[in-house]
């Protein structure tokens, strides 16, 4: 459907990425996240291009995601499901050989009577208060996983994205203090703004996502591209009038003569409803403001500065190189996160490399 709004993945940049992050600690390895659809980018395709750069261990939430991705990795890599096993879930860690991240002590008892000799991480919260055992429990949970297959101790950081924030420095004592319980065991701590806190982050393991697809503050040292552009036909160009509105509600209103342009592309493809009146897309080398509510499948720019470029078929640029994923994020008072695992299954998906 190329008349709809196209999300260009290149994968080239998503490869890059990955090694500009495994750069930063060379004595870790290096995974890679690739949950919620590999972060709306599609889940079998930027694993494989990742195992193409070198990866070797995966991470998605659900243990259903990580038999998607075994399914397009075949045998070798790493697998491991962050939320952890449930009853109903327990086959799937089995027939797609996945590893668990345990995070309650009710999943370390279904695991260890389900599976004792099968490899499992465990993860303690260290400051998050969301998911993982308790930091103070680590002693007991040492002995309760005495000669089980601890494949590596894991945590996650807060305020890792605040390089200056004191949660930093006390997660990691913390850690250390669960990790005197392990010895031996591998432990891993950053995510992808994790890696850009210095050596002691790097850990054994880090499990960056977001830097991955060009998203979040780059790293410190890294040099992040950007992965993905959306963009999206023109389906009308015409002229509002001075006293004229535009769009639902009436929300804008024409002062003077303007040249409209009605684009394919609306909140049911992740074009979030809060960048009405706010956000812009790219025609040329213009920035054209949004004018007016975005709809359902339709967004109307003002595209009076864009002259020629501006015809019914010309795409407008709304993520990209000339858009960047984070500006319009902070437009819409979200997260890069948030835009990318938006991504309308409309979006088509195009693989570049
Ligand atoms: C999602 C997630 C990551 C990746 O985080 P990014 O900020 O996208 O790099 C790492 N570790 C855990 C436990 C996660 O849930």
């Amino acid at each position: 459907m190329l008349s709809g709004p196209t999300a260009r993945i290149d994968l080239a940049a998503l490869a890059h990425n990955w090694r500009a992050l495994a750069a930063l600690h060379p004595d870790a390895e290096t995974g890679a996240v690739v949950k919620a659809e590999g972060y709306g980018l599609g889940a079998a395709q930027v694993s494989h291009a990742l195992l193409e750069a070198g990866c070797r261990t995966f991470f998605t939430a659900y243990a259903e995601e990580g038999a998607e991705v075994r399914a397009a990795l075949g045998p070798e890599p790493l697998i491991y499901a962050l939320n952890g096993p449930d009853a109903g879930n327990l086959p799937v860690y089995q027939d797609a050989a996945l590893r668990p991240v345990i995070n309650t002590p009710e999943q370390l008892a279904l695991w260890k009577a389900d599976a004792p000799s099968r490899p499992a991480a465990l993860k303690f919260d260290t400051g998050m208060n969301r998911l993982g055992l308790r930091a103070e429990n680590a002693g007991d949970i040492a002995q309760q996983t005495a000669g089980m297959q601890i494949t590596h101790i894991f945590s996650h950081l807060a305020c890792a994205d605040e390089p200056a924030s004191a949660m930093n420095a006390a997660q990691l004592d913390r850690f250390k203090a669960v990790l005197a319980h392990f010895p031996g065991a591998p432990p891993s701590l950053a995510n992808s703004a994790g890696t850009g806190l210095g050596a002691d982050y790097g850990q054994a393991l880090t499990r960056p996502g977001i830097a991955l697809y060009g998203g979040g503050e780059p790293p410190a040292g890294a040099d992040i591209k950007p992965v993905v552009t959306i963009t999206a036909r023109i389906l009308s160009v015409h002229h509002g009038l001075p006293g004229e509105s535009v769009g639902y509600g009436a929300t804008a209103r024409l002062t003077t003569k303007r040249t409209l342009a009605t684009v394919a592309y609306g909140y049911a493809d992740g074009l979030p409803r809060s960048l009405s009146n706010k956000g812009f897309g790219v025609l040329g080398d213009v920035r054209c403001p949004i004018l007016g509510r975005i709809s359902m499948d339709l967004t109307t720019l003002d595209v009076t500065e864009a002259g020629e470029a501006a015809r019914p078929g010309a795409r407008v640029e709304f993520i990209g190189p000339n858009a960047p994923l984070e500006e319009q994020a902070l437009s819409a008072g979200t997260l890069g996160y948030e835009l990318l695992t938006g991504i309308g299954p409309r979006v088509e998906r195009i693989y570049v490399d």
